[in-house]
């Protein structure tokens, strides 16, 4: 199979959503941008991340 930059960008974008959900408990990213140079991301969450083991520690 070969792999076009396009088709690995598409992977790593389907990888980052899949961490942000397991990670944060959010949706998917609202806006993506992924470059070989420059990448912007958007993902909107539910709370501040780790706020709470910063409180419970
Ligand atoms: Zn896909």
């Amino acid at each position: 199979m070969k792999e076009d930059p396009v088709s690995r960008m598409h992977t790593a974008e389907h990888l980052l959503n899949l961490t942000m959900v397991r990670m944060f408990d959010c949706g998917r990213c609202v806006s993506e941008h992924l470059n070989r140079k420059k990448s912007k991301w958007t993902t909107p969450l539910n709370a501040i991340p780790f706020s709470q083991e910063r409180e419970s520690g």
